[in-house]
């Protein structure tokens, strides 16, 4: 008899054949005497057509509008639901964010979740009544309708089981588990039983796009258990556990990647103090976010600067430091974006020496060159030109011999 919080995503919900099969899940674990609150995405494709939509309006919509469309995804989806429960004799309630209240901050299209009252929601599943909750969206403190960004359903997810303090979220959507590498690219990736929150967060941040990053942060804040599991057949998923011993975990779990990356070189810098915040001052206040910084000194006195930004900024990085070229004196502003990331994650790394140069031998051997590396004791990212990532996976992923189950490995 647990408590158990779903969150189905937009393929999951994608049509009403589907939605169908997503009342017959829950229906499943209501008949074994479970309670279950259900958190719904947009039918898939929806959110992206309203962001099209908003955005032909002009070329800066207003963040508060576009918020009020695009929140509107899931207030289709929660109808649907309720409805198909209520037609199968299960009752259910379907609930927008302000009616829970799903309480946010004011940052429109990344709002970040600061509250949920529970009242209405345990009254119904003290009831035998199922809510049916909106992910994505949330009010401020003055009634303004806020989203969370994109793929956002999920913290609602784990926000909602943290308040209300459930035995387990499952987040439902259409792959099994998380995978020791995008099985799209490396034929024999292979799903992780269990997965510690550090790593699954690393592997978040670094384009896993399985979960949404700060649904693991929830959940390791407020330590929610969490599984990803597949809405459409039966199966243990992934389990995103607390436990952090090392001495049992692989060096390395899983790789990431991300093609959501560009490059910025300004080199011939002249090397004295200050540079470093002169060049990135503009582009951190320009709200750009900025990952990994390299430095190299020249025997010249002068400094080449590089720094990696989001694809998406990647022009208005450019144009923000020509000015501060010409400033500088520096010799060249250049930039690629034509780049990838590619990490490798593990817990275990921190007790084993060698990780590093496993990787790199693995990129070597196929003439793949690293354009930067960074590192932090859990996580080796190196950056490559976007032509070798299926390659450099694939031969990351043998390297470190990922495909195969690794021994003793705890299902
Ligand atoms: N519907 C929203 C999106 O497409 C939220 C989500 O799917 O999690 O980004
Ligand atoms: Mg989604």
């Amino acid at each position: 008899m647990a408590l158990i919080v779903q969150k189905y995503g937009g393929t999951s919900v994608g049509s009403i054949e589907r939605i169908q099969a997503v009342a017959d899940r829950v229906i499943g674990y209501l008949n074994a005497g479970h309670r279950v609150a259900v958190v719904v995405s947009a039918m898939s494709g929806e959110t992206n057509k309203l962001v099209a939509l908003g955005r032909s309006t002009s070329a800066r919509p207003s963040s508060r509008e576009m918020d009020v469309l695009q929140a509107t995804g899931e207030q289709v989806t929660v109808a649907l639901l309720a409805m198909v429960l209520a037609d199968r004799g299960y009752p259910a309630r379907s609930y927008l964010a302000h009616q829970v209240a799903i309480h946010t901050d004011s940052s429109f299209g990344r709002a970040r979740i600061v509250g949920i009252d529970t009242e209405r929601l345990r009254a119904d599943l003290d009831a035998g009544v199922v809510p049916v909750v909106a992910g994505f969206q949330g009010v401020d403190a003055e009634g303004n309708v806020t989203t969370l960004g994109r793929g956002g359903s999920d913290t609602t997810g784990v926000a909602l089981a943290a308040a209300l303090r459930a035995d387990e979220c499952e987040i439902c959507t259409d792959v099994d588990g998380v995978y020791t590498a995008d099985p799209r690219i490396v034929e024999d990736a292979r799903r992780l039983p269990r997965i510690t929150f550090e790593e699954m967060l690393e592997l978040a941040s670094l384009g896993s796009k399985v979960l949404h990053p700060r649904s693991v942060e929830f959940a390791g804040k407020y330590q929610v258990p969490l599984r990803v599991l597949s809405s459409f057949e039966d199966g243990p998923g992934t389990l995103i556990t607390m436990e952090n011993d090392a001495m049992e975990q692989p060096v390395v779990s899983g790789i990431a990647h991300s093609k959501d990356e560009a490059k910025i070189t300004m080199s011939g810098v002249p090397d004295v103090p200050g540079v470093a915040s002169r060049i990135l001052g503009p582009v951190s206040r320009a709200a750009i976010e900025v990952d990994m910084i390299v430095q190299n000194t020249g025997a010249d006195g002068t400094t080449d600067f590089t720094f990696t930004v989001k694809r998406d900024d990647y022009e208005r990085a450019l144009e923000l430091l020509r000015p501060v070229q010409a400033e500088l004196g520096a010799r060249e502003l250049a930039g690629d974006n034509r780049i990838v990331k590619v990490s490798v994650v593990g817990v275990g790394m921190r007790s084993h020496a060698g990780v590093a140069s496993r990787m790199f031998d693995a990129l070597a051997a196929e003439n793949i060159n690293i354009l930067m590396i960074s590192t932090s004791e859990i996580k080796i990212s190196v950056v490559v030109t976007e032509k070798y990532l299926e390659l450099a996976v694939r031969a990351i992923h043998d390297a470190f011999e990922l495909g195969k189950a690794a021994a003793g490995e705890r299902v």
